[in-house]
């Protein structure tokens, strides 16, 4: 069933809603209810932290430096279709590790 999904996510990606969008948030702190499937960017319009919440299993929140001076830093290539650069990897909690391209969680087999 996974397969199917899969192959139908890679087919007619382009008509799904992305899984993950952005929410931009002139606050520093991200929501006390969070959403799953949002990445807030902390600070906005010029936003230092991005924020999400593992999608690993584990749940933990994952916070992204953006401040380009920071020595391990990301970046929000595009907004529309959510993609970060580079991938994000889980060091702390569940130890999963990703890419959020277009939207869609891709995973790193390299676990
Ligand atoms: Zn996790």
């Amino acid at each position: 069933m996974k397969r199917l999904h899969n192959w139908f996510r890679k087919k007619l990606g382009w008509l799904l809603p992305p899984q993950y969008s952005v929410e931009e948030r002139a606050e520093d702190e991200p929501p006390v209810k969070l959403n799953g499937r949002k990445v807030y960017l902390l600070g906005s319009p010029n936003p230092d932290i991005a924020c999400l919440k593992c999608p690993g299993g584990c749940g933990k929140l994952i916070f992204l430096d953006l401040d380009e001076n920071a020595s391990i830093k990301w970046r929000i290539v595009k907004k529309n279709r959510l993609t970060i650069h580079p991938s994000i990897w889980n060091t702390l909690d569940c130890t999963c590790h990703f890419w959020i391209i277009r939207g869609e969680v891709k995973w790193c087999n390299d676990i």
